[in-house]
């Protein structure tokens, strides 16, 4: 059973902390064994790779085939149905213009001083982008971790994808080819993770990494951090629907469900203003749970960490959902934009009773990897700025010196250290004589 709370009750506050508190990821300490593995990557590259992916994955591998080759490649692509083909291309269409968007613009002024300044947007080199390929593979991920990477100009863009047993949803390379991938390595775990961030005989290092993956994979990135740039350990799925009663239960059910069926550890919450609206929400969830496929995952969910709140009045609702500060947002009331400019808190707002949180996931446009786990309190999903880093630019003419550089010289006395001083000094001296 989800847990049922109303903010008219006195023990409100006690079930609201405690639902959030939850503990809802198990994480393995597995840090030992992902030292022990990049350790072993970075020492004997290629061999340990081989050697690593021969232990956890079945699939004995030589140096010559570690990349997939544009045959295999095709080959696999050929599998590819029309359908799903034109969907991934819609897809990827859809999301490349939303991305296009999000590209930044370079500044430059002159001040009153005379300095010139500014700042300059230019891609990293090469990024790198995991692909999990254990349990479940998502060719999604592909294009929304993949297609910022090119529109923000990256050069080089490398995969790395876990094949166990030889195996690999030939949709995911659909996507990567789709997306413009330049290189796709059939491997996964620490091992890939430490392939890209330090190189090996076969694989040149990039200089970020993205993507989701298991407790290994995000081990190791925390790992390599610093060597390499990351974009987030995302946590399991979440979704909070604000939802009045002029909806049909049974969509909400659906949307609810489409975040819990993620994994067991997902969290879905309603807060509607309307108690017996919720109670046929939670009625329609059990229905659609007695046939949904993954059932067992979505029920383990729903029953673990979905909650169904009732809210005096849609106010109380965005105070919440600032709380919560939920991965996806769903706004199914009467003035959607309205309620929208309340919660300021999430990390993607679905808007109206036509905008299921799934539309987000495939072929809105915007990114779909996003903060969890309250982190949308500070942090963004992933956009073409995860690509990007500013350079600044600063000029000064000798007029801009001479009326800012004394300041300079004093600040640099201040911190004991000379040479600024004098770098400063030598040139306004030259100025003086
Ligand atoms: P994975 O590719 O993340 O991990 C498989 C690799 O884990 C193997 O190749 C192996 O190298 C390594 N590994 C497994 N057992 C190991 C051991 N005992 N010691 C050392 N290394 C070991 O695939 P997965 O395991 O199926 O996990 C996928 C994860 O990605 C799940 O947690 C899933 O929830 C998550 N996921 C998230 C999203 C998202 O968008 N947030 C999307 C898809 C999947």
């Amino acid at each position: 059973m989800p847990v049922f709370l109303a903010t008219t009750d006195p023990a409100f506050e006690e079930g609201f902390v405690t639902l959030m508190n939850a503990k809802r990821e198990d994480s393995p300490d597995v840090d030992a064994t992902v030292a022990a593995i990049i350790n072993d990557v970075r020492n004997r590259g290629d061999a340990a790779v081989i050697e690593l992916t021969a232990r956890f994955d079945r699939l004995d591998l030589t140096q010559d085939s570690l990349r997939f080759t544009p045959e295999e490649i095709a080959k696999a692509v050929a599998q590819v149905s029309a359908e799903d083909r034109a969907a991934l291309e819609l897809a990827a269409e859809r999301i490349r213009a939303y991305h296009v968007r999000q590209m930044p613009d370079d500044a430059q002024w002159c001040d009153p001083e005379g300095a010139t300044l500014g700042w300059r947007w230019s891609p990293v080199s090469a990024a790198g982008l995991y692909v999990p390929g254990g349990l479940a593979s998502y060719p999604s991920s592909v294009l929304m971790n993949a297609i910022p990477a090119k529109v923000a100009g990256v050069a080089r863009l490398a995969i790395v994808v876990p094949t166990p047993d030889g195996l690999v949803n030939p949709l995911v390379l659909a996507a990567a080819e789709i997306a413009g991938v330049d290189e796709i390595y059939r491997i996964g775990g620490a091992q890939a993770i430490a392939a890209l961030a330090y190189g090996t005989e076969t694989i040149a290092p990039v200089d970020k990494i993205t993507g989701p993956g298991n407790a290994f994979v995000a081990a190791a990135k925390r790992r390599v951090f610093g060597k390499v740039g990351i974009d987030m350990i995302a946590g399991p799925s979440e979704i909070l629907v604000i939802a009045d009663s002029d909806n049909d239960p049974d969509w909400i059910a659906l949307d609810l469900l489409s975040q819990a069926e993620h994994d067991e550890s997902a969290q879905s919450l309603l807060i509607t203003d309307d108690a017996g609206f919720g109670q046929a929400v939670a009625a329609a969830v059990d229905v659609r749970l007695e046939t949904l496929e993954r059932a067992a995952i979505a029920g383990a969910s729903w029953r673990d960490f979905g909650a169904v709140i009732t809210v005096r009045d849609m106010d109380e609702a965005a105070d919440l959902s600032n709380r919560i500060a939920p991965e996806h947002l769903e706004l199914c009331v009467a003035d959607p934009e309205a309620l929208a400019e309340k919660t300021i808190h999430a990390g993607a707002i679905f808007l109206g009773p036509w905008t299921p949180e799934a539309i987000g996931d495939y072929v809105g446009g915007p990114n779909h990897v996003l903060p969890t786990a309250r982190s949308a309190r500070f942090s963004s999903g992933l956009s073409v700025m995860d690509f990007l880093k500013r350079t600044t630019l600063a000029r000064m003419t000798p007029d801009a010196l001479r009326a800012i550089g004394p300041a300079a010289e004093r600040l640099a006395q201040s911190e004991s250290l000379e040479a600024h001083g004098l770098s400063v000094r030598a040139r306004l001296d030259k100025l003086n004589r």
